[in-house]
């Protein structure tokens, strides 16, 4: 097995004795998760290409049915579990999932397919053989399947290789010199690909320890900081700034700190600055779901002086800016960010019209996002081309909420916006005309996509309006919107 479902094994053979994960006090050893996870994939009940579908929180069990998932050849599907009981139900039957493994809390109302409920998975554990298993895995099989959502509004799965997640790791340890005892802090949830990729999966090749929170709480965070030393951890912009904001922040010992990774969005240069009179560096990267994540990193020595630039394209991966004409900007000049490399994703799980029109047969994968280079290269992330809204970290796709607003018998049209938040980075803003003789409260309107939509999906704001503008030919027009209702 040449894929990431032998690491656990791997890891056994080098430092069996060694903490792999700490989680609400307790450790688990190096040994224990080669024992836990090789029980799992024996009674599973996958086979090779099988989907897995997990849906909880950071804990051990999500480690365990990834790395099971992986001996077997099978396929890992974690879900968000801030979806709605519809939306996660699209994604289970879109992969077409063999089994669900339920974390502390989740019941699994409503949604297809077999459940390992979390009052199951010791008793499945203990019937399982801890024996070796050696399913042929190779680095080209699927290893993961993660759901982003798209421009139509409709979620698609970039299915990741082991190869793809391997070069990430190694495009990350050319950057960040992680070290065998390094304590990385795990409270970004593990269904993103972030703490997943930049995270957990480096943390295990080298053998570290992985601390692992359900969610992101302040006062946690600044606790486990101190209690377990904790040397690495990754954050969304708004996370780095939260602790920044807090009372505790000018007292707390942070001595431990050794990395600090941000991305997943635009990384204010304020947010830097504050961090930087504690002697405290973010990493900054950039990237996405599709590759694996990473494209762009800006690494210590040049924090500084580059600082509001994702910096260069990471070792072994390639990053072009392309313009509109479909020729490589010039320095100062903005160009759609392409990535290539082998980090990059094989395409969409079943949907090869949308992975064709990401992916040219070269390998060069179109973000959707807007760069520009300085002379030394270094590239500044400053628009995007599709109408993505980031907060907090999480994307809301404009057209999946603007579907959700048309289900309400009132709305005639309407349209989503992202406006600047000091908390979240940016937050959705609904515009709706009502059809002529209805009224409705922008409140009741807003009410109406409570369990259709996760509730970070939710706009902030409402605001009727009188009619939106459009072009021509009818098509809604987004920017001219943004200047009118974007403040
Ligand atoms: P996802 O599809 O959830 O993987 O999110 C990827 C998107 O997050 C990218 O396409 C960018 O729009 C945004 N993003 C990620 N990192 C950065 C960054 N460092 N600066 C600006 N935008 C970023
Ligand atoms: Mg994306």
């Amino acid at each position: 097995n040449q894929g990431l479902g032998s690491w656990p094994a791997r890891r056994a053979r080098m430092t069996p004795d060694r903490v792999a994960l700490t989680c609400r006090g307790r450790d688990h050893t190096y040994r224990e998760l080669r024992e836990r996870t090789y029980r799992l994939a024996s009674a599973l009940g996958v086979g090779r290409g099988d989907r897995v579908a997990y849906l909880g929180p950071n804990h051990p069990a999500l480690v365990e049915t990834f790395f099971a998932a992986g001996l077997r050849g099978a396929v890992f599907v974690p879900l968000n579990t801030r979806l709605t009981t519809p939306e996660l139900r699209f994604i289970l039957e879109d992969a077409d999932a063999s089994v669900l493994v339920l974390g502390e809390g989740r019941d699994g109302e409503g949604l297809p397919g077999r459940h390992i409920g979390a009052a199951e998975y010791e008793d499945l554990l203990a019937s399982g053989s801890p024996d070796a298993i050696d399913e042929p895995v190779g680095q080209d099989d699927v290893c993961l399947i993660m759901y982003t959502s798209g421009t139509t509004g409709r979620p698609k799965g970039a299915m990741l290789t082991h190869a793809n997640l391997i070069w990430n790791t190694v495009n990350l340890l050319v950057d960040v010199p992680l070290a065998h005892d390094e304590v990385t802090l795990i409270s970004a949830p593990l269904f993103h690909i972030a703490a997943l990729a930049q995270t957990l999966i480096p943390t295990v090749l080298k053998g570290g320890r992985a601390v692992l929170e359900p969610s992101f709480d302040v006062e946690r965070t600044f606790d486990l900081i101190e209690a377990e030393r904790v040397t690495v951890m990754f954050g969304v912009p708004s996370m780095f700034s939260f602790l920044a904001q807090s009372p505790r922040w000018a007292k707390a010992d942070l001595s431990s700190l050794r990395h600090l990774l941000c991305g997943g969005a635009p990384v204010p240069l304020p947010l830097i600055r504050t961090y930087q009179e504690r002697g405290l560096t973010f990493l900054q990267g950039y990237g996405m779901t599709e590759t694996a994540p990473g494209a762009l990193f800006l690494g210590a020595e040049h924090s500084v002086d580059k600082a509001g630039t994702a910096g260069v394209p990471c070792f072994f991966s390639d990053v072009r800016l392309v313009t509109p004409e479909g020729v490589d900007a010039a320095p100062g000049e903005p160009g759609e960010v392409y990535v290539q490399g082998p980090n990059v994703m094989p395409g969409y799980w079943r949907r090869p019209e949308e992975s064709a029109k990401v992916l040219s047969a070269d390998g060069w994968f179109r973000s959707g996002d807007v760069g520009v280079a300085d002379e030394d290269g270094y590239v500044r992330i400053s628009d995007r081309l599709n109408d993505v809204i980031i907060s907090g970290g999480e994307n809301i796709y404009p057209a999946e909420v603007e579907n959700a607003l048309y289900s309400h018998p009132a709305v005639a049209e309407c349209a989503v916006i992202g406006v600047a938040d000091d908390r979240w980075g940016e937050v959705g803003k609904a515009l709706v005309v009502l059809r002529p003789g209805a009224t409705a409260e922008a409140e009741e309107v807003l009410k109406h996509l409570d369990g259709r939509l996760a509730r970070f999906k939710i706009p902030k704001y409402l605001q009727f309006v009188p009619e939106l503008p459009k072009n021509a030919a009818g098509k809604l027009l987004k920017s001219p919107l943004r200047k009118l209702y974007g403040s």
